[in-house]
Formats: C-alpha cells, structure tokens, sequence
C-alpha cells in the first residue's frame, strides 16, 4: 500500500492520519477538509469555548505538526467524487488524487426538521467553528433563546445561555430529556438541574412552524403554544454524511455501512467516525452508529493497524461526555436495551452512579460528577468483569478494587 487518502479532518480523519504515521506507515498521506481551518476539536465548541468567549479553537494537532509527519492537509477542498475502478478522488477544483486505500471520515451534519422557517436568519445551530463564534456573536442582543432537542447540544448550550442570564426555554418530543443517551434517573437528574438553572423544559413538545417577527421570531409549538425569542438553536440531532460513499455505490443505511474490520462493501474503502455505521460489538454484532470522539479515535487507530496488515475486529467499548454548567456526565458502555437500573450514591447530594443491567449483565455505567465511578467502570465492563447490583448500590463496595 503505497497511499492512504483521507476525505474529512475531524475527530476521525486526523487521528488516522496521525496513526498511520505512529504506526510506521512510510506511503503518502493525504487529508482532505471541506473547512478551511486547522483541523479543531468539536467538543468545546458547545462547552469551555464558548465560555472562552471564542477565541484559540483547541486545535487536534498543533499546526506544524502535519509537515512534520509529512501528511498533506488540504484546507477548504471538498471531494466531490470517487471513481473506484480507478481508484481516484475529484477534488471540487478538478484535482484528482490517486489511492490505494481511500477512508471516508465524512461526519455528520445538523439534522433539520421540516419546521416551516426554519431558514430564518434568527435560527442558529452548532456544528463547526463558525456555528459557534456566530452564537457568540450574537450572544450579546439574546435576551430570550428557545432550543430546539434537549440532547447533550442542547442542554450545554442551555446551561451556558442560563448562566450568561439569558432566558431559555427548550422544546423536546421525547418524554424526558437525553432520552435516546441516557436512563431515567439520569434524565431526571438533569430536568431539575436546567430547572434549578432557571430554563424552562417542554417535553413531549414539537416545534410546529417558526415565524419572523419584527423583533425576533415566534415559536410555534405542537400542544398549541407559543414561545417569543430572539433566537432559536437547533439541536435536533445529526444526519451522517453519506452522499459521497452512496454516489459511489457503496453500501449506505443510516451510515455508510462498514464491517468489523471497518472496510465498505470495497475492502478498499474504510470508513470511520460519525458518518459510519458498524456492526457493534457490545450489541450482539448489531449496526449501530456512535457520535463520539472515543468511538472516532478509537476506529482510526484500528484503520491504521489494518492497513499496515493487522487483522482485527473493532470491539472498544464506547464512552460518553457531557458536560453541562457544573454537572459532569460521564457515561461508560452502551446502556441500549437496558432491563434494571441500580442506583450508587444520591442524586440530592449532585454525586452519584446509575448502573445499568441487561439480561441480569452489567452493560453501561452513567456517572454524574463521580469520575472515579466513571474510570473503574470503564474497565469493568471492558473486562467482562460483573458487578452484582447488591455490590453496585453499596457505597462500601470500591469499585477499582475489582479490577482484575
Ligand atoms: P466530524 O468531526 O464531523 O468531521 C468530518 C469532517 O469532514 C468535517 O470537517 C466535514 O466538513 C468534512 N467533510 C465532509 N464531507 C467532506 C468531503 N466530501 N470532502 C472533504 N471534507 C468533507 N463527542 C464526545 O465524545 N463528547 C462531547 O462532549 C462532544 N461534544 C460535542 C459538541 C458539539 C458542539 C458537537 C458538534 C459534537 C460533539 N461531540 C462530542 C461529537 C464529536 O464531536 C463527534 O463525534 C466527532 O467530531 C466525530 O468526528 P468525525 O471526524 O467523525 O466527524
């Protein structure tokens, strides 16, 4: 293999890139980004740089560091096509790139639900760098700011907006807040939390139509009423990026659609990060997509070692942050499919652990400013190692002590 293209610098991309390098990979690297900005971190943008006030994006990799590792990033190019009997990309400005192994780390983008105007100017979103310094922008005139979805976006955004004394108020479908992340004694957790902030929750709500209004825009909601603002953050959830792999006849549902070993339906073709959909090991070999930066590094690193020969099937276990004003959430496993929940630590005490069980197994530990939990859990369920509920709810019970 003497060349490994890269369409997309996010998480994924650039961590492959890197990868290749540490793993001695000598071919050509090349890494492709839509945006034109130094590859960045997409974590604080809802998070520590928006308190920052939005300057200095945490940059993946320092500036020097692609030369130095001899990868060629190309900033602002799109690849707008793959010819794979020839095993060429076209760029948007004609320049076509030969590969032997090409990865499509293409992400996702913000889902946008068939609102009526929701193409108003005063709808804001939060995807990429420009999404957030825009907010900041204009953060200052917001008085009132409706958020549409109360997933982890929404909700940091939520905490940050309150904190700031704005007035949020956010819509959600679901019936409680992080419903598709989290179990319920997490998502209650966190409604009294953003209450306690002030924000106010409307679950089991849909936005119906946004209308512009002399001075901000009129929120139009499914139990019939109506929220006033100056702005509205969607933050409905993502799309994955699949118009590329689809144009190229690869295989595409909810994802491109990968197999253990992260390759396409073309064995030279892998793909990785938000945009991928692979058959998940802690699930029973079902497909699944993860939006994670753990998952996206996890899987470049794995890409990397099968192009230097390695043979080996994606198995790390998934992990999650979200963090909102001064509650840290830290999620360990997937708790998807969960039957039982037992509770370590109080929720009144802003310290505690819910351990999620299927199938009388420990699948996911969801922890809210108790890193330690956190840690060990991580390598307990990696490790297959079980925590008998009994052993889980006792305070006494030192979770790191039954790593083995
Ligand atoms: P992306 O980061 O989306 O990168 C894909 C890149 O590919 C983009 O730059 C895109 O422009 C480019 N691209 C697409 N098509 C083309 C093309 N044809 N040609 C060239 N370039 C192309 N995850 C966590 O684990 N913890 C968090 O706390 C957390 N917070 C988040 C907060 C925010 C505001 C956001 C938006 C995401 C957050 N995530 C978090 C999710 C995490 O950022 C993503 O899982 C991660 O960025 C995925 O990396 P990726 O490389 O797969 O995709």
């Amino acid at each position: 293999i003497d060349s490994v293209v890269i369409v997309g610098a996010g998480h994924a991309g650039v961590e492959l890139a890197h990868s290749l390098r540490k793993e001695k990979f000598e071919g050509r690297v090349v890494l492709i980004s839509a945006e034109a900005v130094y590859p960045y971190q997409r974590p604080p943008l809802s998070k520590d740089f928006l308190k920052g006030g939005g300057d200095n994006p945490l940059l993946l990799k320092a500036e020097a560091l692609y030369e130095k590792m001899g990868i060629e990033l190309k900033l602002g190019r799109t690849v707008a096509g793959i010819d794979r009997d020839a095993r060429t990309v076209t760029l948007d400005d004609g320049e076509v790139i030969a590969y032997d192994r090409l990865a499509l780390a293409t992400g996702a983008r913000n889902r946008r639900p068939p609102v009526p105007g929701l193409e108003d100017p005063a709808v804001l979103e939060l995807r990429d760098l420009a999404d957030s310094r825009r907010l900041l922008e204009r953060l200052e005139g917001l008085s009132r700011v409706a958020i549409v979805g109360a997933g982890f976006i929404g909700l940091e955004i939520a905490a940050f907006l309150a904190e700031k004394g704005k007035s949020v108020e956010v819509v959600e479908l679901a019936s409680r807040v992080m419903a598709r992340a989290v179990s319920e004694p997490v998502s209650d957790y966190f409604l009294s939390y953003h209450r306690g902030l002030g924000t106010e929750i409307h679950l089991e709500t849909g936005v119906t139509a946004i209308a512009h209004e002399a001075d901000g825009v009129r929120v139009e909601l499914s139990d019939g009423h109506a929220l006033q603002a100056d702005a509205v953050l969607l933050a409905a959830g993502v799309v994955p990026n699949v118009e590329l792999a689809e144009a190229a006849g690869l295989a595409v549902a909810d994802g491109i659609v990968i197999d253990d070993r992260l390759r396409t339906s073309d064995p030279a073709i892998f793909s990785l990060g938000d945009c991928a959909s692979f058959p998940c090991a802690y699930l029973d070999g079902r497909q699944i997509r993860l939006e994670s930066v753990q998952n996206a590094n996890d899987q470049a690193r794995l890409i990397a070692r099968q192009v230097m020969g390695g043979d080996e099937a994606y198995a790390a276990l998934p992990w999650f942050w979200s963090y909102q004003g001064e509650a840290r959430l830290q999620i360990a496993g997937l708790g998807i499919g969960y039957d039982s929940t037992v509770l370590r630590g109080d929720p009144a005490e802003d310290k505690f652990s819910v351990f999620l069980y299927r199938d009388g197994r420990l699948v996911s530990v969801e922890s809210v400013n108790a890193p330690g939990d956190h840690m060990a859990s991580r390598k307990l369920i990696e490790k297959g190692i079980e925590v008998t509920p009994e052993a889980a709810a006792d305070p006494a019970t030192e979770l790191k002590k039954l790593i083995v």
